[in-house]
């Protein structure tokens, strides 16, 4: 519930929109998720910094919430805030230098419009991330990676606000990225990523480009709202191949489906619920553990107010 002197507050931040109970079902991909109690739409640093500070002082958790493309909200949706950057992270500049390419990208802006962006003044480096329907802020926190790249190879510098409002600067050298996270302060909300990349020919990129959206095309379903891989790969196998083997293609919970295309991935037939994919996951966890014996960890982070579970954060 929201608390009244606090809503007071946050309407003198100048550059905020805030929504109170706003259901979070149509910022995610997969189209599911209660109501927030706090929704904040945050259009510059200033009042990002602001809004922290008065979360802070308040005793109000925040989450930040991006293109919500590897996420699964709660049908409880999630007490606190919820922020989501605005256009004044959208911004983008290119520059060259020493023979380098370096772009400078904000968090909010969406990482295959910059994949194209890349491959139309012929740089190399970016290609991997073509169909990842996340946002740049989001691709750095996950270290979204594939087919043999990740953000940890092209990432240069990362500003970010901690989760007091303090300016966050990491360089690249002092970073730790390992498999799908990039292990940033918690709390640590990207504002803006600096990524190299090399310079190369137009017509390589694009040919790069196309084989990777036919692969794309050819393995993951199309048509259903989804989040993506659901579980990480273990080391030395994938979470699909354990998950297929265990006959669990085409299962079903309520309007949730294990995809019949990729057994990595949960489709929401339609009105599906966070519960129903979630009962699925712990499905496919238990008759992995069971058949094989590997433990399947979740790669799509669980927001929000959760009954208790194996899966939870
Ligand atoms: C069809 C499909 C295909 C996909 N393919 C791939 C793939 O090939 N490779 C891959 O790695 N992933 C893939 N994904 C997963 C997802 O797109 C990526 O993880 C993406 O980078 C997530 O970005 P997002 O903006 O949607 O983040 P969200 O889903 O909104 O958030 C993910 C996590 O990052 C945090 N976060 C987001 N933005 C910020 C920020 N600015 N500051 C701090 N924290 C932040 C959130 O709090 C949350 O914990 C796929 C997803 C789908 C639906």
């Amino acid at each position: 519930m929201a608390q009244e002197p606090l809503v007071d507050e946050l309407k003198l931040i100048p550059g905020l929109k805030i929504r109170l109970g706003e259901p979070l079902a149509r910022y995610t991909s997969i189209k599911i998720g209660g109501p927030a109690d706090y929704f904040l739409e945050v259009e510059s640093r200033a009042a990002l910094s602001q809004t922290l500070q008065l979360l802070d002082r308040y005793g109000v958790s925040f989450c930040l919430l991006g293109k919500g493309s590897n996420v699964l909200v709660s049908d409880l949706g999630v007490r606190g805030a919820v922020l989501h950057l605005g256009r004044e992270f959208q911004q983008m500049e290119w520059r060259e230098e020493d023979g380098k390419v370096l772009v400078t990208v904000g968090a909010a802006y969406p990482v295959t419009r910059l994949v194209r962006e890349a491959v139309r003044r012929g740089y190399r480096g970016l290609e991997f991330a073509e169909g990842i329907p996340g946002s740049v802020g989001g691709a750095l926190v996950m270290n979204a990676g594939a087919y043999g790249s990740e953000m940890e190879k092209i990432v240069d510098r990362v500003e970010g606000v901690s989760r007091k409002g303090e300016p966050v600067h990491l360089d690249r050298r002092e970073m730790v990225f390992s498999y799908r996270d990039a292990h940033l302060p918690p709390g640590t909300i990207v504002t803006q990523v600096r990524i190299r990349l090399e310079k190369g020919k137009v017509e390589e990129a694009r040919i790069k480009l196309r084989e990777l959206v036919a692969r794309r095309k050819k393995s993951q379903p199309s048509g259903y709202p989804n989040s993506g891989s659901m579980f990480r790969n273990p080391p030395g196998d994938f979470a699909g191949r354990l998950i297929e083997a265990a006959e669990l293609k085409g299962k079903r919970i309520g309007k949730a489906e294990i995809s019949q295309r990729h057994a990595n991935f949960i489709v929401n037939l339609g009105g599906a619920r966070a519960e129903d994919v979630r009962g699925l996951m712990e499905m496919a966890r238990k008759e992995v553990k069971k058949i094989f014996g590997i433990e399947l960890e979740p790669e799509v982070r669980l927001l929000g107010e959760w009954p208790s579970s194996s899966l939870g954060e």
